[in-house]
């Protein structure tokens, strides 16, 4: 069989992604037989070069990573966002409501010369993307899987239901009983309800769903006594740029 040519790429971010890529080979080492690495900061080699498939982590906020970002769809011919950060903004995208300038002070006290450019975006932002890999970092059973389809040469799609699918499968009490603002009900699955399963309430860091039902999320909250106030700061969290926080600061009920 021929070796996929797989390369990965750290824009700004933590790279935990790229660990949990790591991780994911390291647990199959068997589909190393049949991927390249060409590119990694991991194994010495930056800069952007021709693969098959790119997996891109972190989000656009420098100079460097908006070329870095176009250099790279030039030479990749799947390119996939990983992980939160590059699929909708996540964490990194906090810093829009705060602006740049006083982000800068709170981290550093004075501004580092870094040429940014003036907000946080996410890869499909400025570039066709052709799979998204969400979650922070996306769970290494789906990396699994979409490497297998890769080399299978078939399509990859994530699971068109809410956490909370996966978590009342598990049998895990809910937490909107307990008054926490739990996002499962309105974030993709495929974590297996992780944080749940913990007592952790879902920060939704695998992105809205695609059939958002907001109005009946907020209907349960409502039910809960739970306010949709601290919904926000919530949402604020990962999904900072998505559609449920758009539609709740709009007023929306969609
Ligand atoms: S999605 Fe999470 S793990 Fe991945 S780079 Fe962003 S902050 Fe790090
Ligand atoms: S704990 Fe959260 S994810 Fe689980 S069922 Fe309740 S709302 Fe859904
Ligand atoms: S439960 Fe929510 S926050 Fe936790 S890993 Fe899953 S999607 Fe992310």
């Amino acid at each position: 069989m021929k070796k996929i040519r797989v390369a990965q790429y750290s824009l700004t971010g933590c790279e935990g992604c790229a660990i949990a890529i790591i991780n994911a080979l390291a647990r199959i080492p068997k589909l190393l037989d049949h991927l390249e690495i060409t590119t990694s900061r991991i194994i010495g080699y930056v800069e952007p070069r021709e693969a098959d498939i790119a997996f891109v982590d972190g989000a656009v906020i420098t100079q460097h990573d908006l070329e870095t970002l176009k250099e790279i769809r030039e030479k990749s011919k799947i390119l996939v966002a990983m992980g939160s950060c590059a699929s909708f903004g996540g964490i990194p995208a906090m810093r829009d409501d705060i602006g740049f300038n006083e982000a800068v002070r709170i981290v550093y006290g004075s501004m580092p010369n870094i040429p940014h450019t003036g907000k946080v975006e996410p890869l499909d932002y400025i570039v066709k993307v052709d799979y998204v890999l969400p979650g922070c970092p996306p769970p290494d059973w789906e990396l699994e899987i979409f490497l297998r389809n890769m080399l299978l040469e078939k399509k990859f799609v994530l699971p068109d239901k809410p956490v909370c699918f996966e978590c009342r499968s598990h049998g895990i009490p809910c937490l909107l009983d307990q008054g926490k603002v739990c996002l499962g009900p309105i974030t993709t699955a495929g974590c297996e309800a992780i944080c749940p399963l913990y007592n952790v309430p879902c920060y939704g860091c695998r992105g809205p769903i695609e059939e958002l039902r907001l109005d009946k999320y907020l209907e349960a909250l409502e039910e809960h006594n739970i306010s949709s106030d601290k919904l926000l700061e919530e949402l604020k969290i990962f999904m900072n740029k998505t559609k449920p926080r758009i539609i709740l600061e709009e007023g929306g009920k969609k």
